[in-house]
Parts: structure tokens; sequence; C-alpha cells
């Protein structure tokens, strides 16, 4: 068994400029935890949702309104994503870098215990972590490569890496005994993803049947009809883009989207982004977020849209689906979103998620985003 865990660089950076495929929510560093099972006394339950019972060794530690239910979200929608069975629910404890450390067995900001799936973390809403873990309550599912664990997690967590593009590098990944820093995930998460494509989340189950009786490149020949070496090769000779272009957003493109009014063709987001807020998340490295699902029946125009945001937000669009390297995924602060050189550009139809995100400041946090 593989044990699998992840842990946070704590400043945050806000960027400077446009990085028009990266976030701003903090960078993540690797670690190589591998922690066994499992006396680990598990803290008082703060919350319990249908499928995850979050616990807290401090309950002053600050938590915005909308984190737990959406770690109870995601837990369904990975399970949906990956044809996972098991209905089993998460324990997800969170505590600060002492707490994590001992239950993680020396890794201060994050892991999943490989046998219960228990979930040790600082984090209010850690989804990378999550995936793990409902791949761990899946009572079929008894063979677990580092390759998929860590790529699947990365893949369906979310997109917290920075920016760099790396040589995916496929053979060499998909045989690694342990897959574990940055470096790993990324190209991890981006094989999975172009395995995806290619074969769907069906072959992936099969994969996780069939490496449970037999050998794994044998398994891998089973359940996606090419061995790793065909696959590598396919895959190598495919584009390489940064994790916003492909990783999967569950929680952000979820249930219907959000409309132009018809009477005034305004397509129109708000929200408060504020901690307190109902349908806030984070903090992470700092930073609290909230998204709007939406789909554009015609292409937007440059000119006549309306921003208003916090000064210290920055604001994220991104295509719901599709992937590397035609996603759209466009980032900015207020300054940058109406200028000609950092500015939104043209929003072609289809099915997009806006992210607002800002330091967890006091202060109004009102935005409203004005589509036409
Ligand atoms: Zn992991």
């Amino acid at each position: 068994m593989i044990g699998s865990c992840r842990r946070m660089k704590s400043p945050s950076r806000i960027p400077k400029t446009r990085r028009p495929l990266a976030l701003a929510l903090g960078s993540l560093l690797a670690a190589g935890c591998s922690p066994e099972e499992e006396d680990f006394p598990l803290p008082d339950v703060v919350w319990e949702g249908t499928s995850v019972r979050v616990r807290m060794e401090d309950p002053s530690i600050e938590v915005c309104g909308g984190s737990f239910e959406g770690l109870d979200r995601h837990v369904e929608l990975v399970r949906e994503a990956l044809l996972l069975e098991g209905d089993g629910v998460v324990e997800y404890s969170i505590g600060d870098e002492d707490f994590v450390d001992a239950g993680c067995d020396g890794s201060p900001l994050g892991c999943t215990k490989a046998t219960s799936g228990n979930v040790f973390t600082s984090l209010p809403l850690h989804q990378h972590e999550i995936v793990h873990a409902v791949r761990a309550l899946d009572p079929e599912l008894e063979y677990r490569s580092s390759a998929f664990e860590e790529g699947l997690a990365t893949l369906f967590g979310s997109d917290d890496l920075d920016n760099d593009i790396r040589p995916l590098e496929v053979m060499d990944i998909l045989t690694a005994s342990h897959v574990g820093g940055r470096e790993e995930y990324f190209r991890a998460g981006h094989a999975m993803a172009i395995l995806r494509d290619r074969h769907g989340a069906a072959a992936f189950r099969r994969f996780d049947v069939s490496s449970a009786s037999m050998d794994e490149d044998q398994a891998f020949i089973e359940a996606f009809g090419e061995s790793k070496e065909q696959f590598a090769a396919a895959a190598e000779g495919e584009p390489v883009c940064e994790q916003s272009q492909w990783w999967v957003p569950l929680l952000e493109c979820e249930g219907e989207p959000i409309v132009a009014d018809p009477a005034t063709d305004d397509l129109v987001l708000r929200g408060d982004l504020s901690c307190a807020a109902e349908d806030v998340r984070g903090p992470r490295g700092g930073w609290m977020w909230t998204f709007r699902h939406f789909r554009l029946d015609r292409s937007t125009s440059t000119i006549d849209y309306q921003i208003n945001m916090p000064e210290d937000a920055m604001l994220e669009i991104v295509g719901c689906y599709g992937g590397c390297p035609g996603r759209f995924a466009y980032i900015g602060g207020r300054y940058d979103v109406g200028s000609i050189l950092n500015g939104l550009p043209t929003l072609e139809p289809g099915e997009y998620f806006l992210r607002m995100s800002r330091p967890t400041t006091e202060g109004a946090g009102d935005f409203e985003v004005v589509l036409q």
C-alpha cells in the first residue's frame, strides 16, 4: 500500500502580472510521507455531512463558511468521476503543524492514511487528500500504484501546482515506485489526464480491478488496451500544458450554470468574498475564494463588460471542459482585467467558471462581474 500526502508551502504570492494559466492560491510542496496505520487518536467532530466527518484538534483554526460543504460534495463528485465503490465516510481531521506532523509520521502539512482513508491536514478544504481518501475507502481497490494514486489526486484535486511546464517522461513516472514532489505530481497528473482522454473513466476502473489480481504492467494492457510503453510514446507526442488546462474542476463546474438574463442579455456574477460567507472556501496559504459556474451562449465583447472587485482580489475565468492546449484560462487583478495589455479577452460560447480569490483579510468583499 502506498501512503500519500501533500503539503503546502505557507507563504502565498500575489502574481504581479497576468499569469494566465496559474493560480494564486498558494503553491505546494510535496511530502514524501508514507503513513502506516493507525492508532493515532482522532479529535472531536465539529461538522458532519453525508460523506465527510470533520474533526478539529483546535476549533479556533480559521475556516471559511463553505469549506466543509465543499469537502462533502467533493467526496461524492470524485466517487462519481472515477466510478468508485464504497460509501464510507471520510474522517477528516484538521490541526496545526504539530498535530498533522504527528498524525502523518513526520509530514507537517497533510496526508491520507493508506488503509483507513483518514485525512490529517492543516487545510479546511484539501481536495487532493480527498481523492486519496475515497480511493482508500473503496473496498474493491486493493492495489494502488504511486503514479496512479498521485496522478489522480492531482488531476481531480485542485489546480494548485505552479505554472511551470516540464517534460512528462511518462515511462519514468509510470514505473516510479514512489511519486512525490511538485514536479512528479505535475508529470503524473498530466499523464493521467492524457490517459483519461484516450480511454475514459471506465478503463481506470478496469485497471483498479485487474491490478488487484495481476502484475501491474499486464493489468495496464488489460484495462487500457495498450502497453505502458505504447501509451508513453503516444503521450509524449501530445502538447504539455499548465495544470489549469488539464485538471478536472469537479466542484467548480457542477450543476446548472448561470446564464444571461434574457431581458437584458447581461450575464451577472456577483457575491461577497468574505470568509464567513456560506459559499466562500478556504483559507489555503492565506487565501480564500469563491466560484461561479456559468454558460455563454454567444461570444462576449471585450469592451462592454463591467467588473467590480476588491483591490486585493484576483479574478480567474477558466473553461470547464476541453484540455491541453485549447482550454481557456485567464487570471488578472482589478487593474488587469480592463487593460489592453493584460485584459480579459473575448470569451467564446461555452461553459466556464469564474473564481474570485483574495487574502483572508477583513473588509468588504463585494464583487460583480457583468459580461455582455
Ligand atoms: Zn497525494
